[in-house]
Order: C-alpha cells, then structure tokens, then sequence
C-alpha cells in the first residue's frame, strides 16, 4: 500500500501562503513598498498598470542586494531582518517574514532588479509561478526594482474576486497615501496606466507631507496633537469637528510607523469626537501612537493591519486625552455657506405620496400642508377601531397609537399587537426593490430640482463609479461630476426624502467591503437591504391615521415573510388572554 500523505511541494506552499498574504494587488504594493522603506530609500516610484493586475512595478534608491541575496530573497523564509526568535520582540522593520518576495513569485512573473554597493553590476532574476526563468548579470545603479505582471495567472478565483480596475488602483493610492504620511523623509511617486497621481517629494516633517497631499480647506483646519503618557506618545492632526467626514475611513492611524486599523484604537478616536459630532459622522484625523516596541505586538495579523498593546487602557487614555486636550485650545468654526435644500418644499413620507397619488414631478406640485393632516398623537388612546373591512390579517387591526421611541400599537379583537414599522417599511422597499431587479424594470425616478453634489476621496470614488448602473438600476439618475463628485440628478420614487448623502455613505462603505469575498447576487442584495433600510420611514417621523393605513394594507398585499430584510420581526404579539391570565384574571 502505498502512502497516502506526501509533504507539500515547495511551489504549493508558496501559494498557499500566497493566499494570506497577498489578497489583492494592494497587497503586492504593500509588500514591496514596505521593503524599499526596510531598505533605507530615500525615494520611491510606483507605477501600475490596470489596477496592477498588469503590472505593478516598484523602484527604490534603496541598499539593493548582493548577487547571492538577490536569489536568496525569493525563497521562503527567507529574511535579512530576523536572525532568531528573540528578535521578534521589538521588530523595527516592516517586513519581517521572509514571505512576501517567494509567494508573490509563486502567482505571478516577477522579475527582480537589484545591486548592491558591494558589487559593481546589477542581478536580473525572472520567475513566473515559482520557476526560475531566467537569471542575468546587467548593468545598474545602486538599488531595486522589482517588476509584478499578470498577478494571480494561477489562481482564478482570486482573479474572479478582483475588483474593478478603479477600484482595485484606488486602494493602491490610499495606501500610497497613508505610507507616504508615516515616512514623510521618504520621496513617493505613484503613477496608473502613466498617468501622474501622487508626486510626493522627500519632506522633513508630516505636516509638510500633509500640505502637499491634502486640499487647503483641510490644511487649514488640522489642529496638532501631541500627547505622553509614561512611555507612549501621541502626535498628530485632527481636524476641527464640523470638517467631519461620514465614514471611518477619514481616521488615518499609525502605530509606530505603521499604518494600522485596529478596533481599539478607532473606539479611542470616536469616543474623544463623541460628544462633538453628529452619529454618523466621522472626524478626520491623522494620528501617530509611539511607543518601544516590547509593548506592542505587531505579529498578530499576515496583513499587519491589527496590533496587540502590552497595555489597552493607556493606549484609550492616550488618544483621548490627546485628541481632548488638542480640540480644548482649539476655536470652533462653524461650517461656513448655506445648507443647500434637497426637495424644494415640505417633507413628505413616500408613503403619504402613495396616498395622494402623486406623480407629478416635484418641481410643479403646490405646497402640501403637512400638518392639517390628522396625526397620531403618542398619549392618544385609540384613534381608529378595528375595522372588518378587506379583513386582511394587519389591515383590520384598529390603531391605539404610537410609543415614543416609533414602535406603533395596534389591537385586534384578541391579541394586542406591536408593530416596528421602521422594519415593515424597509420589507416593502426591499421588496419592491427585489421585484424590479427580478423585472429588469428600472423603479420610476423623480428628478431633483437642484442636483445633489457628492464629494468623495478618491478610493470611495472609484468604488462608486465602480456601481453606478447598479445605482441607474435602483432608480437613481446619477452622474460623474469631475473626478471626485457626483451628482445626483433624480432619485427613485420609493426613496421619498431620506438622506440622499446618508444614504450613499454607507452604499459606498458596502460596496467598498463586501466587494471581495462576497458573490455579487448578495453584494446586490446587500446594496437593496442599505437603500431600503435609508428610505423607511424615519424613527422620529410623525405618521399621519392615513399613512398608517396604507401601510398596513401595503403590508396585507406583501405577502412577504414578517420580518425584514436584516432578519428583524416586523411585529409581536400579546394575546388578551395573556394580558388576563397577567392580570390575575381568567
Ligand atoms: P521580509 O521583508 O519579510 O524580510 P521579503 O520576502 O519581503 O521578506 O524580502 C526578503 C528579503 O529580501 C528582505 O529581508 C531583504 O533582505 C531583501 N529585500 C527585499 N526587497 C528589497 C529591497 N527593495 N531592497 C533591498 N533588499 C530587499
Ligand atoms: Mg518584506
């Protein structure tokens, strides 16, 4: 009998290891620029070419390498900044692994470029899918150039998982950007299919690489921190409160160096803006924790973008004091220009429009007086009685009012029941949403009177430039406004007034984070569960008698399992002979 275990084959450990560490071209950037920085250059020059799945090539003015550690380099584990365990506390480099070279060698056609000052001609070595191809002495100066093309030639489901170019080349400039403000010292110039997009020279402090990479209405409103406690410090620039921004993705940390997003370290930032910003909203912020290298362990993560702290607490205490003490000396301005209005004209549910039948466009329709309607008043105590009429299962429920924190009370002849209708109006929207993508009819669209302007960093950008016939599909009428603005010129009916700008911040971050792994079936329906969510009726909404009504029978007519899209019950209920038996009675 034969054996039935056999030791992996050198190359097959290469790509497997090549699958945790290298997820995308980002990834490849990642490793590379980090090496050049490990390597003492003083400048770096990135180039791409269809979002890096056709090369990616990194140069550096860096050490180089000798003839034999060009060739050692490229085998696993193999690393010139790691000698024994005991040096894995305290690491000061970047890289430390030995891994990155040898497994994106083994997904790709690498050709490295290297001398040294100990030599005097260069060492050329090309492998593609882990095969040395060719090997060559050539002439060059001292440093690195190492050359990726055809990433992932051999592994199809990562191809099949890549996003667009857009997207894929926009993670690769916000990373740029975040390595290009941790070394400041460091000249960085990134270009995409030739075109120029980063040219950042060597400056001495961050600030100054702060001025050549952020817009002047930033600059000016950056406050310093500068915070210790015992033996860790906190220097950095926040932006004042009202220059806040709606994701997280505006809070820049670095951890000795390193760029990181660690759950810690945002819980810090947010809570020190807690009290000073809307929910929602983010603060910009650009921060840099120091602290000596045994209380912090960068090993936790293949991608090292999550750390762990010797000490937890101090590291909270230090953000936000730091942040505290920055903003108290800190004037407050607010924003300056008026509020552009979204509808020209009072707010109306789009379920009160379905009431009235309204389809005009907006622009014609004469003031509708809001508040002549009859509302449901929280303290009122029954309003409608149960009627038999269409004897559907919600819509002949009698109305006794509305809770304070949205839920709506409804009764029956025999049971009381509680209805989130927050949730009931989300299941109909996805609903609707679900039907006419399943239609391949486009949901009616209401032109805006004056164009929403959306303004986004350049990665988010992309990511939406990425889905806009996903967006057209939804009914939106949206376009690219300049390179990093949209406007949104129409938007579907069902939308109704919601947050238009509260809305596509969190399309952006869904379209930005489930891209990946997820299969594109449910990172559509990941985009309707956000729309829907955004266009329900508001918690704190007023519901008029008329509005409840249409959405109970809206509800009848559904069909639809009661819960919605997240999974939520729509409504509970509590039977009278509960309440009795409560109650002590029989
Ligand atoms: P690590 O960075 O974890 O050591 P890598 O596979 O990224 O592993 O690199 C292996 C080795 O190759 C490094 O330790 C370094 O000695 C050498 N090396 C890689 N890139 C460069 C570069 N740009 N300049 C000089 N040496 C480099
Ligand atoms: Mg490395």
């Amino acid at each position: 009998m034969s054996a039935r275990i056999k030791i992996l084959s050198e190359s097959v450990i290469n790509r497997i290891a090549a699958g945790e560490v290298i997820e995308r071209p980002v990834s490849v950037v990642k490793e590379l620029v980090e090496n050049s920085i490990d390597a003492q250059a003083s400048s770096v020059n990135v180039e791409i070419e269809n979002g890096g799945r056709k090369l990616i090539r990194v140069r550096d003015n860096g050490t180089g390498m000798s003839h034999d550690d060009a060739f050692l380099a490229l085998e696993r584990h193999a690393t010139s900044k790691l000698r024994s365990e005991t040096d894995l506390v305290g690491i000061a480099t970047m890289g430390f692994r030995g891994e990155a070279l040898a497994s994106i060698a083994s997904i790709s056609r690498l050709k490295l470029l290297t001398r040294d000052e100990s030599d005097t001609a260069g060492t050329e070595v090309v492998i593609e899918g882990g095969v040395l191809r060719k090997s060559e002495r050539v002439g060059m100066g001292i440093g690195t150039a190492v050359e990726v093309r055809n990433l992932f030639f051999n592994v199809p489901v990562r191809r099949k998982f890549l996003k667009g170019s857009g997207v894929e080349a926009a993670h690769i400039q916000e990373l740029l950007i975040k390595l290009a403000l941790a070394f400041p010292t460091v000249g960085f110039t990134y270009s995409e299919d030739g075109r120029a997009k980063i040219d950042a020279p060597a400056v001495r402090s961050t600030f100054e690489r702060i001025h050549t990479l952020y817009s002047k209405d930033v600059r000016e409103n950056l406050v310093a921190v500068d915070h210790n406690v015992g033996d860790a410090r906190l220097q950095g620039y926040v932006a004042r409160p009202p220059y806040a921004r709606s994701n997280m993705r505006s809070v820049l940390t670095f951890v000795n160096g390193r760029s990181v997003r660690d759950r810690l370290v945002n819980a810090a930032v947010t809570r020190a803006f807690s009290n000073l910003m809307e929910r929602g909203r983010y603060p910009l912020a650009i921060l840099f924790v120091e602290l000596p290298p045994s209380l912090v362990d960068v090993n936790v993560h293949p991608q090292k973008a999550e750390v762990r702290f010797v000490s937890p607490v101090q590291i909270s205490q230090l953000i936000l004091d730091g942040i505290h003490q920055a903003l108290m000396g800190a004037p407050f301005n607010p924003p300056s220009g008026p509020v552009e209005p979204f509808f020209p004209r009072p707010p109306l549910t789009p379920l009160a429009r379905h009431l009235q039948g309204e389809r005009e466009p907006l622009d014609t329709a004469p003031q509708i007086p809001h508040q002549e309607h009859p509302q449901v008043d929280p303290a009122a105590v029954h309003v409608t009685p149960p009627t038999n009429e269409g004897g559907g299962k919600f819509s002949s429920l009698g109305i006794v009012g509305r809770l304070p924190n949205s839920f709506l009370v409804l009764h029956s002849d025999s049971e009381l029941v509680i209805l989130d209708h927050h949730a009931a109006h989300e299941r109909l929207i996805f609903d609707e949403l679900m039907r006419t993508e399943r239609d391949a009819s486009r949901p009616a669209c209401q032109d805006l009177l004056i164009p929403k302007i959306l303004q986004y960093s350049a990665l988010e950008a992309r990511a939406l430039a990425a889905h806009l016939d996903l967006l057209q599909d939804a009914g939106f009428r949206i376009e690219e406004f300049g390179e990093r603005e949209f406007a949104v010129k129409g938007v579907p009916e069902w939308l109704g007034n919601s947050d238009v700008e509260g809305l596509f911040s969190q399309l952006v971050e869904v379209m930005l984070n489930t891209g990946l792994r997820g299969d594109p079936t449910r990172f559509r329906e990941e985009i309707l569960k956000s729309m829907a969510c955004q266009a329900s009726v508001k918690e704190t909404m007023t519901m008029q008698v008329e509005e409840i009504r249409t959405l109970l029978k809206d509800l009848d007519r559904s069909g639809s399992p009661e819960v919605c899209p997240h999974g939520r019950p729509l409504a509970v209920r509590f039977p009278f002979s509960e309440i009795r038996r409560k109650m002590g009675r029989r």
